[in-house]
């Protein structure tokens, strides 16, 4: 006969389900308890059982082969209505409660049952640990004690796994957090692409890997022509939006490893790796013409365009410099053109 559920059923099992324990596999510290507990009270079965929805569970089992059992079997669901008190069956044929249940009337034949409620702090019981016998018998006082003790210790273990799981969620939120904000001193707030600071760690880092591997590596510096008029007739805001769009386009026409970067007021950069001298012309040029032929609320907005190739520069910083004397010298050569380093 299986006990009634009681009232807070539904809060107890949320309670169970938190320690996410649930069909785990075995473990050594509850398994010693198990073993411990049929040592002292000389059963030749010990469990570690925990109540579940439709069954019990087993989280540590000696003496039994099964991992779980239905509900409507179960002992340990009287457990459940004594959360303070140990559950002692000393003959299961004796007691109207147990006499008809299918394991004392077939395998594993039960005939002594003693288990204590596993408590959470909240009054939640959540299973039992128990003991078990095909004999009738009585626990001594001695036993009976240790048996509460021991249910406290798997209390104990469950109660560690719970602050365990709760550190490990905190952790993976701090390392969320940790990358937004990473990511947030990385970009730039205006226009969303990646700030000078993140453009300096991502060129060095590519211009070691042209250097190490010879490979090819590019670079480009787009400059807002005009710009300083353009905030004097239409405002600051109206530039703003120049340069966030100039910065989207700018995004939609790279690759996945180019890197783009506001790398000041109204200037851009554009990492190509792996990318000659020939190639870096030629986005430069699409680039250029893109922005061209964008339609632009108040007026044309063009960009001059340095660009400069990985070759005999003492580091990355040089080639920086040759780009925006490139950029500089299309400036000279009228605007809205693209230049390469000499
Ligand atoms: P050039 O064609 O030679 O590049 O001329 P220019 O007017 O673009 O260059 P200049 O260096 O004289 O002016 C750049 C202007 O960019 C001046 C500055 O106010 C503006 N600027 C810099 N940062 C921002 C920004 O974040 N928002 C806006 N709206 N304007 C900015
Ligand atoms: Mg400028
Ligand atoms: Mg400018």
């Amino acid at each position: 006969m299986q006990a009634v559920p009681p009232k807070n059923e539904i809060e107890r099992l949320n309670a169970l389900r938190e320690y996410r324990i649930l069909d785990t596999l075995p473990e050594q510290a509850y398994d010693d308890i198990t073993h411990l507990a049929a040592y002292i009270c000389q059963t030749p079965i010990a469990l570690v059982s925990l109540i579940d929805e439709s069954r019990q569970w087993f989280k540590s089992r000696v003496g039994l082969d099964v991992s779980e059992t239905p509900l409507m079997d179960a002992f340990c669901t009287h457990a459940l209505l004594r959360p303070d008190d140990m559950l002692a069956v000393n003959d299961t044929l004796n007691d109207p409660r147990f006499a008809d249940n299918r394991l004392v009337t077939g395998a594993p034949y039960i005939r002594f049952y003693a288990g204590v409620p596993l408590v959470t702090q909240a009054g939640a019981v959540l299973g039992t640990l128990c003991v078990i016998d095909t004999q009738p018998r009585d626990l001594d006082a001695a036993a009976k004690s240790a048996l509460f003790r021991l249910g406290r210790q798997v209390m104990a273990q469950l109660e560690l796994r719970k602050t365990l799981l709760t550190l490990q969620r905190a952790d993976q939120e701090l390392n969320r957090l940790n990358l937004a904000l990473t990511e947030q001193t990385l970009t730039d707030p205006l226009t969303q692409v990646h700030n000078r600071r993140a453009l300096e760690h991502s060129l060095t880092a590519e211009w070691e890997r042209a250097f190490r591997y010879s490979q090819p590596l590019s670079l480009l510096l787009l400059d807002v022509d005009d710009f300083k008029s353009y905030n004097d007739t239409y405002g600051h805001q109206a530039g703003d939006q120049v340069l966030r769009l100039v910065a989207a386009i700018i995004s939609r026409d790279a690759r996945q490893p180019d890197f783009v970067a506001r790398y000041g007021g109204e200037e851009f950069v554009i990492v190509l790796p792996e990318t000659d001298s020939e190639g870096a012309l030629q986005i430069a040029e699409r680039v250029r013409y893109k922005i061209e032929q964008a339609s632009w609320p108040h007026r044309p907005v063009t960009v001059s365009v340095g660009h400069a190739s990985y070759g005999n520069q003492a580091d990355a910083e040089a080639m920086l410099k040759q780009a925006d004397q490139a950029m500089y010298r299309a400036k000279q050569a009228g605007r809205n053109c693209v230049m390469g380093a000499l």
